[in-house]
């Protein structure tokens, strides 16, 4: 038995039921799962690991719901700097097809350090290349290395350019062989109990680079199997033209047919959806994962958060793929999703615009921890309370950040912008101490990291 005590924070976030906010509290923890919160006097005394965050404020850890690790390989990449989706794919796809085991695993390093450093301790990591040598179970083991909890999908492609897809055909895997690989990935590391630090989730790419047979027989195995299934949808008008000139419906009708539209799927982005399919997301009880910055970076248009929000729909935030935000900082992107509902109102004739139509700052770190939780279907993650996981970070209070905003540091979190998570803890684990990762040597990977960068940048 192992036991951790969090003592003296100056502010705790709890998120729980009653959205409590503690001052001079702290929780205690065994074995990776929170037993007791609150003031410091009520809890134990002493434990295996004690931390003292005087000055610091404790948040539940957040939660990335969308993410392409192995992009952190082609950020701010020369050909995809100013473009729109579909050219901003096509310009990528031959390097990232070029992505063996090795660039994938420090790769998703990179990408798992940064989300851990700023806050985050749930990750969901959407890949769907898998050539030269490239595979799931690489992911997994960098996860692991470094200590996030990681939801893996085996992603896939099968429709290229031959067929009528976006991607080349060189890009794309057989179906019958993605189908059997992900009840192998499946049967090797999906762990369905509490605390699980590994899951794997089914993710066919996007309506533009998979069949129909693929998202019919993912879905099948996926329910079959228990585990959740997650694709792209709506994410700009290209996509939405592809689907109407080849299927003849929208994007979201076309995902309907198909089964998709379902309490077991969360869709990344769904930018362009009417009021109705707002509500058919609600009754089928279907998440959206909300990626702003890559929104915005590839001008693909603003999702309509709050409507979701007000529909029942469980929504999360992501900081989506390295290459269209092209930074993996979960506090920046709860911040943004803030804004980018303003500038939504903003838009709006001022007489439809209405006071609870503001997102608020704690609603934003709401997406980022609860509402990320309930997008991959968990429980045991995004509040700090009894019974659920020890997944938690801390912001020191006396940074240049929050300096003039004391009076209230939850909503100054999201206001004021600070980028660097003091101390991150995963199930109990240490992994982020004093701003800095705790589990790896990030140094070498890094350089490792800029060389491989490099040679595909050369093509
Ligand atoms: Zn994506």
């Amino acid at each position: 038995m192992s036991t951790l005590l969090v003592r003296n924070a100056d502010v705790l976030v709890t998120m729980d039921a009653s959205r409590r906010e503690l001052r001079g509290a702290g929780l205690y923890a065994v074995d990776g799962f929170i037993r007791e919160v609150g003031p410091t006097s009520e809890l134990p005394a002493t434990a295996d690991v004690v931390l003292d965050l005087a000055g610091q404020i404790v948040l539940p850890g957040l939660v990335n719901t969308h993410h392409h690790l192995n992009q952190t390989l082609t950020r701010a990449f020369p050909a995809a700097q100013d473009a729109g989706l579909f050219d901003w794919l096509t310009a990528q796809y031959p390097a990232w097809t070029r992505i063996d085991a090795e660039a994938s695993r420090v790769s998703t390093l990179v990408g798992l350090a940064e989300l851990l450093l700023s806050g985050c301790t749930t990750v969901f990591d959407h890949t769907y290349l898998y050539q030269n040598g490239n595979s799931v179970d690489v992911q997994v083991e960098a996860a692991r290395e470094i200590g996030v909890r990681f939801h893996a999908s085996r992603g896939s492609m099968s429709v290229g350019r031959s067929k009528g897809g976006l991607p080349p055909d060189e890009a794309v895997e057989d179906e019958a062989f993605i189908l059997k690989d992900s009840e192998r990935v499946i049967d090797r590391f999906h762990d369905p109990r509490p605390g699980a630090l590994t899951r794997i989730v089914l993710a066919p790419c996007a309506p533009f680079s998979v069949s129909a047979d693929l998202l019919r027989e993912s879905a099948a195995l996926a329910r079959a199997r228990g585990v959740r299934l997650h694709t792209h949808l709506a994410e700009t008008l290209d996509e939405e033209r592809y689907t109407l000139e080849r299927f003849g419906v929208g994007p979201v009708e076309w995902m309907d047919r198909l089964g998709w539209v379902a309490g077991d799927v969360w869709f990344a982005h769904a930018v362009h959806v009417s009021d109705d399919e707002i509500e058919r997301f609600a009754r089928a009880g279907c998440g959206v994962a909300h990626c702003p910055s890559s929104n915005m970076r590839l001008a693909s248009g603003i999702a309509p958060v709050k409507k979701y929000m007000t529909a029942g729909v469980a929504v999360g935030l992501a900081v989506d793929g390295s290459a269209s935000n092209d930074a993996s900082n979960m506090l920046l992107e709860a911040r943004q999703a803030m804004l980018l509902a303003r500038l939504e109102l903003g838009l709006r004739r001022e007489s439809d615009v209405r006071p609870g139509d503001w997102m608020t700052a704690r609603e934003a770190l709401e997406l980022a921890t609860l509402g990320g939780a309930r997008v991959l279907g968990r429980d045991d993650v995004g509040s700090l309370e009894a019974g659920k996981c020890a997944d938690f970070f801390s912001l020191d209070l006396g940074a240049i950040d929050y300096a003039g905003a004391l009076h209230d540091p939850v909503a100054a979190t999201v206001f004021c912008a600070p980028t660097r998570a003091r101390l991150t803890v995963v199930h109990g684990r240490v992994v982020v101490e004093d701003g800095r990762v705790a589990t790896v040597d990030m140094a070498p990977v890094v350089e490792r990291h800029n060389r491989l960068a490099a040679a595909l940048a050369r093509g």
